[in-house]
């Protein structure tokens, strides 16, 4: 039989059904495939010019090189000039303009270079760049939320094969973001106490949803995932915003990220994700009501009508059982060490 499970960070409803699964991990099961490289690759080394000039660079062992670039997005959903001014568009109509900041983040010079074949050292430098345009971007006083994400493969909506990422600060909070901080401000209102490091300890506590846990993070696949094998990073301690992560931390953070990743390549085979990473919005950094975190979403399943109409996602997978696999795997050695 099915349940019906509720978020606690949304409030949202999620139905496991496990009874429905057609096992994800047995749907594609050839080893994590690089892509190939390509000549024409904009992102490749001595295409720079094909891009826009470089917001960001890194430069690469020696000093030669570089090893990480950020650009801006050459097809941007928002553009860095004017004011984000709202204008009546007639009675409930309002809109305004695009204003805001859409960029890439090029993770390696090395077309064929995933971030769970990177060395931790190469991963914490795609964190620091991360990092550094997140306190660039939120010195903007236009901009009130920022978000970095990542599209891997082309289920995820990726059209670059070249391993990257992306960044979007906007003028406004998006109404997800604002209703998950609702129900962290009521728990907070409640309990006087933060939702989010609630959740990371009762997780722990719980150890059957756990994946990995070292002294700073903590990896679990949370009790109302939304899609098989979604996998959170959290911190230990309160930390709202990716902008507040210590340097050092970063380290762990990297290392944390690139296992989590390969394991969950060890398992499911090549797979198509998306992973995000969730920040307070920028006026909300000092509050108690959040955590940041990555959400790793694998994208094993086609997202259809009852999810994109209702908000209603059917998982093929109890979390329990795939937190154990993942665990297994790691035990294993499967993610590397
Ligand atoms: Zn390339
Ligand atoms: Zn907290």
């Amino acid at each position: 039989m099915s349940a019906i499970r509720q978020d606690p960070t949304t409030r949202e409803w999620v139905i496991v059904a496990p009874n429905r699964a057609r096992r994800p991990h047995t749907a594609r099961d050839e080893p994590a495939a690089a892509p190939a490289p390509d000549a024409a690759c904009p992102f490749c080394p001595g295409n720079e010019a094909s891009t826009p000039p470089g917001l960001l660079r890194l430069p690469g062992p020696g000093g030669s090189g570089w090893a990480v670039r950020v650009i801006p997005n050459k097809f941007g959903a928002l553009t860095p000039s004017g004011e984000p001014v709202r204008r009546e568009c007639g009675p409930l109509f309002r809109e305004m303009d695009g204003v805001g900041h859409h960029e890439v983040i090029v993770e390696t010079p090395r077309h064929d270079r995933t971030m769970s074949r990177m060395t931790d050292a190469e991963v914490e430098l795609v964190l620091r760049a991360y990092q550094a345009r997140y306190k660039a971007l939120r010195a903007d006083a236009r901009v009130k939320y920022i978000i970095i994400f990542k599209n891997h493969g082309e289920r995820a909506g990726t059209s670059l094969s070249h391993p990257h990422s992306q960044l979007v600060a906007a003028p406004v909070p998006p109404m997800q973001t604002r209703r998950k901080y609702e129900v962290a401000t009521a728990h907070f209102d409640d309990t006087g106490r933060c939702l989010y490091c609630d959740l990371v300890e009762a997780e722990v506590e719980a150890k059957d949803r756990l994946v990995l846990e070292t002294d700073r993070f903590v990896v679990f696949q949370p009790y109302a995932s939304r899609v098989p094998f979604e996998t959170w990073i959290a911190p230990k301690r309160h930390e709202p915003s990716f902008a507040q992560v210590s340097a050092e931390d970063l380290v762990g953070l990297a290392r944390v990220l690139r296992r989590t990743l390969a394991t969950l390549g060890a398992v499911l085979g090549a797979h198509d994700f998306n992973y995000v990473l969730h920040s307070a919005p920028v006026e909300d950094e000092g509050k108690r009501y959040y955590l940041w975190h990555i959400q790793i979403l694998p994208r094993l399943q086609t997202i259809a009508g009852l999810e994109l109409g209702s908000g209603i996602f059917i998982t093929t997978m109890a979390p329990e059982e795939s937190a154990s696999l993942v665990r297994d795997a790691l035990a294993r050695g499967a993610g590397g060490r």
